[in-house]
């Protein structure tokens, strides 16, 4: 059966060479049971180790069936350990945290069997060495004499023709000591068995041969009982682990240990609420440096192409009219500088104050609305909003009567009620933060928007006939250009202007009252005036009667018209207009048909980004730059991390791999195990993100998670499946780069 002529084992440690046995000649048959004694160091555990294929050999061949071995690669010994050996350990090195029945099933289920087909036999080796009651108890919680039974057990599972047990007897006490070699003798009827032990005596009573070893030599060698003949027995069949139970097993192994679990657990939840939240908080900026990099167009929608003709006249109807005849636009609009204005509505009963960007009613299109409904009246307005945001979380009067609200930019003091809401999931393409949403809203409040936008942009100057024919540089608000700064006053009457006392010392004669006055307004496309005739003046004491403001806004400078007339400036064609594009993809050529056709463009989605561009593209780039190099700092303390939790697998490892699991088991059921992990993880980090950002209302949460979208998530699950992944690889690749004997040693 297996044959030693002149094998030598020598050990190379630190430069010194240590013999652990030398020129050993022995013969072993089926049907021996088989003693080894000789004091501690004699050679014994070096011995069994070579036989067993567990260490290799320096001279001499061993034969195993009439085969030398000397040629044998650590596959080919592998390969020998699965067919031909059942090792047993004075340690017993069994899996502590799996329970009798899963140890034993364990070397079966290593060896290519399915676990529903190895039932009937793990239940008759566990009553073969009578352990039926124990059988669901964790291997930790077994006495000495019972783990050992264990180990027997599973050395016996594999029915390989040779059982190899070092001092198997050596930590328990004589009664489980004589019970353990009574079961041996038994198993050696029909196979070799072969012990190392201290205790000849014990042993004595059962053996057949007894082998004295002396400083590494065979010194005596005697036999002591006839051997019943036994025919060789054939070596055991065995396949590779199937995917199933590397499945099963790994899964199982995720959850075994808890400490384990939950430490990993937790490395693999901080991996991911740190990817997170780095890549939210930059995902966050980017949205929000991509909101303030166009300051001068507040509606930054991808469709909208600014529009005016090359000599800033107005365009005319046949020219609107064909515009909107293009298949490729989706809607017109002629009042455009309405769309760059913010419309800000405060209630009365409401402490809020919602900055929204206007929309005409007419290009609504989402049908449900959230809440409401749609606006009939020129002064109903509806609000789209995301469901995050400001508005969402304050407008509160959802099924109550509506506040009346005023707008700041309609200045004859109307008031609106907002009649319904669509409230979205989706970013909407708004410019400044601090706008809440859009305001669908009537042709006459548009039109009311159009000319505040003007007015914003324009100049004012009032001239009139007096000492000096003077012209006077007003405006609407004072700088050094105008002196006087000009307002709207409901209480002043149409076609009227109410000037402080102080022009009186411009006038021809003692007062300016009864002077028209001709005021001009200087917009960017065109120019307008109306004469206003002076009726009055007014100063600190008749200034509240006579505007109808309180008494803290008097300044003694401004002039005052009536909204009507201030309005009335801006009463004009259509110079600014913006069309809005069916597809973003068609904005390119959209853009380009119109410069043909002699219009001067800007495409907003080319325009936004055009600030400061430079100074975007390195401030991004940096931290692009950081992001990266925390990410890899990241990855390497979780890999380290997740190496150290993991090598206290070791014993684990070693065992399986001593029970028959080859590299690619052992890197698959890490494998198996991390990723079960990192599920885990994902799921629980997932559950958790999404309360985060949409029920807790904290703005920094809501914000990064807005602005990140699925590939971000795949991107930092990914990553987490690396590094589990990657882990298991090395720590495969390290494990069998030593013996599993010598890992084993580490850890004992
Ligand atoms: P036994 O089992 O009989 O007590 P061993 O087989 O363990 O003896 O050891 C035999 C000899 O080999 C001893 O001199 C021991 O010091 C040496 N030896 C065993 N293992 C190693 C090792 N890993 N490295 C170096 N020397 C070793
Ligand atoms: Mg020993």
């Amino acid at each position: 059966m297996i044959r030693l002529s002149n094998v030598s084992k020598f050990y190379y440690s630190k430069g010194v060479i240590a013999t652990g046995f030398s020129r050993v000649n022995l013969e072993f048959h089926m049907g021996e049971f088989v003693a080894i004694t000789g004091e501690s160091g004699s050679g014994k555990s070096t011995l069994l180790n070579v036989i067993s294929g567990l260490d290799t050999y320096e001279e001499g061949e061993l034969y195993i069936d009439g085969q030398e071995t000397s040629h044998y690669t650590e596959k080919d010994f592998e390969d020998y350990r699965r067919k031909y050996i059942g090792n047993i350990f004075q340690t017993f090195n069994l899996v502590n945290s799996y329970t009798v029945y899963q140890n034993i099933e364990l070397v079966l289920l290593l060896n290519g069997a399915k676990s529903k087909d190895v039932k009937d036999r793990v239940n008759s080796l566990i009553e073969q060495v009578g352990l039926t009651e124990y059988k669901n108890t964790k291997a930790s919680k077994l006495s000495g004499g019972q783990k050992q039974r264990v180990a027997i057990a599973r050395a016996l599972a594999k029915d390989t023709p040779i059982i190899i047990a070092d001092e198997p007897t050596g930590n328990l006490d004589k009664q489980s000591a004589e019970d353990i070699i009574r079961i041996l003798a038994d198993v050696a009827k029909d196979k070799l068995v072969i012990i190392v032990t201290h205790n000849y005596e014990q042993v004595e009573p059962y053996v057949t041969r007894k082998i004295k070893m002396h400083d590494g030599k065979v010194l005596e060698d005697e036999q002591l009982r006839p051997i019943t003949k036994v025919a060789s027995a054939p070596a055991g069949t065995y396949q590779n682990m199937t995917a199933a139970s590397q499945i099963k097993t790994g899964i199982r192994n995720a959850f075994k240990i808890k400490q384990k679990f939950l430490l990993l657990l937790l490395i693999f939840l901080f991996i991911f609420a740190a990817l997170t939240g780095e890549l939210g908080a930059q995902r966050a900026s980017n949205a929000q440096s991509g909101a303030s990099e166009n300051w001068f167009f507040s509606d930054s929608s991808d469709t909208r192409i600014v529009m005016k003709k090359k000599d800033k006249t107005a365009f005319t109807a046949e020219e609107l009219a064909a515009l909107k005849q293009n298949p490729a636009v989706d809607w017109i609009l002629e009042q455009d500088m309405a769309l760059d204005t913010t419309l800000s509505l405060s209630g009365e009963n409401t402490e809020y104050n919602y900055t929204l960007q206007p929309r005409p009613l007419s290009t609504f299109k989402q049908e449900k609305l959230t809440w409401g409904r749609m606006p009939t009246a020129d002064n109903e307005i509806l609000i789209v909003a995301e469901k995050t945001g400001y508005f969402a979380n304050t407008y509160k009067k959802k099924d109550n009567p509506m506040d009346r609200m005023t707008c700041d930019q309609d200045l004859t003091g109307a008031t609106y009620v907002v009649t319904g809401a669509v409230l979205t999931d989706d970013p909407l393409p708004l410019q400044y933060t601090d706008k809440v949403g859009f305001a669908y809203v009537s042709p006459k409040l548009l039109k009311k928007l159009e000319q505040s936008g003007y007015a914003d942009k324009s100049d004012f100057g009032c001239s009139f006939v007096g000492v000096k024919n003077q012209t006077i540089q007003i405006g609407l608000e004072e700088t050094e250009k105008s002196a006087f700064p000009l307002e709207v006053c409901q209480a002043v009457q149409p076609g009227t202007i109410l000037v402080p006392e102080s022009f009186n010392e411009y006038a021809k004669g003692e007062t300016i009252v009864g002077t028209p006055m001709t005021v001009t307004c200087v917009s960017p496309y065109f120019q307008s005036t109306a004469t206003l005739k002076c009726i009055s003046t007014y100063n600190e004491k008749n200034f509240s009667k006579k505007t109808g403001f309180s008494k803290d806004s008097y300044g003694g400078e401004t002039a005052y018209i009536n909204p009507t007339d201030f309005m009335a400036f801006f009463n004009q064609g259509a110079y600014q207009v913006s069309v809005f594009a069916k597809d973003v993809e068609q904005v390119d050529e959209l853009e380009a048909q119109l410069k043909q056709n002699g219009y001067v463009t800007l495409a907003m989605k080319n325009a936004k980004y055009r600030q400061d561009q430079g100074a975007a593209k390195v401030a991004n780039m940096m931290i692009v730059a950081f992001s990266v190099f925390a990410a890899v700092v990241l990855f390497f303390i979780s890999y380290f991390v997740i190496r150290i939790v993991m090598k206290s697998r070791n014993v684990y490892y070693s065992t399986i791999r001593m029970l028959g699991a080859n590299t690619r088991v052992c890197r698959n059921l890490l494998a198996i195990d991390l990723l079960t992990v990192t599920n885990v993880a994902a799921l629980l980090f997932g559950v958790l993100w999404y309360v985060l950002t949409t029920q807790t209302g904290l703005t920094v949460l809501t914000e990064m998670g807005r602005s990140m979208h699925t590939p971000d998530y795949l991107l930092i699950y990914a990553i987490g499946v690396v590094i589990a992944l990657l882990v298991s690889l090395r720590y495969a690749s390290t494990l069998f780069k030593k013996s599993s004997i010598s890992t084993l040693h580490e850890e004992v």
